[in-house]
């Protein structure tokens, strides 16, 4: 006589709805969007579970560090099931990763307590002693430290792609283990061949990351150029209302769980209040995106008609090469517009003197306007020799486009580069 097998212990969680993890793409029963769906219905609907959260259209935030632990661990079906403590899983940050995970096209996501946590914990997951990267000069801040101080530390090499270049090649690629890209970049809004970058990636079977924060998913989907895995500062067009820190990384599961433990041991998670202002910022992603690329590219043609205006960078604007790349490459071109004024430093302090509605402040993405100087801010480490080759002149400006109606935006820039009655520095 066979035994039965006794029925599963009423334990904690065997008396809960299921708990499916909705990670690798499990679209599951609910909801469901259509296959096609456009990126404000995934962020509003793609990772929303009234059934697990009491029936509410708006998910709680699980503001706890720890959870209820099974009494007997060995009797819960689905270990995986499980959660622990917010520095290793939450269902706010889970919330937030989903969503990413269906902008992006991705089998899996991680959100994480900010762009370099994101970034740091990416590359130290992923690389070894001995491993080397390969990226280009124009790489944001922070990652340059990374990259320039921190990887030497762990016996991991980098080297360093030349500006004007557009992709590495022979002695530069060969041996690389990871290729490491920025487009557009900052701050000259140089647009950079994904694919062909995954193309020198497959030659020599290295990683290609991309850092596409300045694109958003809305603008441009590096996965499906060929991208391993794509990198977000959060903290930008993401969240878009420059009022919380994150970041984020998607891409194939093998690859992004990989993350979980140095992620979990580096202490990067996302705080669970954070990672609700991450999601509700992002339903509006695609609404705010739409009207950044039109007043970046309204705004990029009336400096470019200016006469007080010297230079305007945007996407595109380097050349007919660097224009086909972005054509196929980019849904719209971004808010950012980077631009030079006649007069140069002087003549910029002052154009920022005289602004009434559009911060003078670092950072970018959100739903404000804002303005900064790379060579005071972002980019004030560089030698004044260095910045030069760089092709940052001490007067460049970097304006990130918010959603104010284009008129006014127009009206403050415009009206910042001519004098007027009782500035200071007017003639
Ligand atoms: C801001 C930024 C980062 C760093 O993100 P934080 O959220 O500030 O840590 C990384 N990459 C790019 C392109 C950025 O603009």
């Amino acid at each position: 006589m066979t035994e039965e097998p006794d029925p599963p212990p009423e334990t904690l969680l065997s008396g809960a709805p299921a708990r499916a993890r909705r990670r690798e793409g499990a679209s599951g029963p609910e909801p469901s969007l259509p296959a096609d769906a456009g990126p404000t219905t995934i962020a509003v609907h793609g990772a929303r579970r009234p059934e697990r959260n009491a029936g509410a259209v708006v998910s709680p935030i699980y503001q706890t560090t720890t959870f209820h632990y099974p009494a007997e661990y060995s009797e819960v079906a689905d270990p995986s099931d499980v959660r622990h403590y917010t520095r290793y899983e939450n269902p706010s940050q889970e919330e937030a990763a989903e969503t990413i995970r269906a902008l992006e096209g991705a089998g899996a996501a991680r959100v994480f307590s900010s762009g370099m946590a994101a970034i740091s914990t990416t590359l130290l997951g992923l690389l070894r002693p001995g491993d080397t990267v390969v990226a280009p000069i124009e790489i944001y801040g922070g990652t340059d430290r990374l990259l320039r101080e921190v990887l030497p530390k762990f016996g991991i090499g980098v080297r360093w792609l030349e500006p004007g270049a557009p992709e590495p090649t022979g002695e530069l690629l060969e041996g690389a283990s990871l290729l490491y890209l920025e487009t557009p970049t900052n701050p000259l809004l140089r647009v950079r061949d994904i694919r062909a970058w995954a193309r020198c990636a497959d030659e020599v079977g290295a990683l290609l990351l991309v850092d596409s924060t300045f694109a958003t998913p809305v603008n441009q989907r590096p996965l499906e150029l060929g991208a391993d895995l794509v990198l977000h500062s959060a903290t930008k067009y993401l969240a878009g209302h420059s009022d919380v820190l994150a970041g984020a990384v998607a891409g194939p599961s093998q690859l992004v769980d990989r993350l979980e433990t140095m992620q979990r041991v580096l202490g990067g998670a996302l705080d669970p209040h954070a990672a609700f202002l991450l999601q509700r910022g992002m339903k509006t992603l695609a609404l705010r995106v739409a009207r950044q690329n039109e007043n970046a590219r309204e705004v990029a043609e009336a400096l470019a008609r200016h006469p007080a205006v010297a230079r305007v960078h945007y996407p595109g604007s380097h050349g007919a090469d660097e224009e086909a790349i972005a054509r196929t490459q980019m849904a719209g071109r971004g808010g950012l517009v980077s631009f030079e004024l006649v007069g140069g430093r002087a003549a910029s302090a002052r154009f920022r003197r005289r602004l009434r509605l559009v911060h003078v402040a670092t950072s970018l993405g959100g739903v404000e306007s804002l303005v900064s100087a790379p060579r005071e801010s972002s980019h004030a480490h560089l030698s004044p020799g260095e910045a030069e080759r760089r092709g940052l002149p001490e007067g460049l400006l970097r304006l990130s486009c918010g959603i104010e109606e284009t008129k006014d935006l127009l009206l403050d820039l415009l009206g910042a580069l001519e004098p007027r009655a009782g500035d200071r520095g007017a003639s």
